[in-house]
């Protein structure tokens, strides 16, 4: 499976890598600021490819928010 785009960090717009992180949560880590990012839900730990989808949403984006 290919990875999908991932957008560059929200605070200072480095690259970000998405790793596993602590009890299976999900983190996005940012190689420039150090940020880490994670979404602590179920669906999120369980599956990568929905917490790169939250990850890329933003909340004024309209477009994603209507998944
Ligand atoms: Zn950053």
């Amino acid at each position: 499976m290919k990875a999908q785009i991932q957008k560059n960090c929200p605070f200072c717009k480095g690259k970000v890598t998405q790793r596993l992180g602590f009890a299976g949560v999900r983190l996005f880590e940012c190689h420039q600021c150090g940020a880490m990012v994670s979404f602590n839900n179920k669906e999120c730990n369980k599956n990568k490819a929905v917490a790169l989808k939250y990850w890329n949403r933003r909340a004024e984006d309209d477009n994603l928010s209507a998944m």
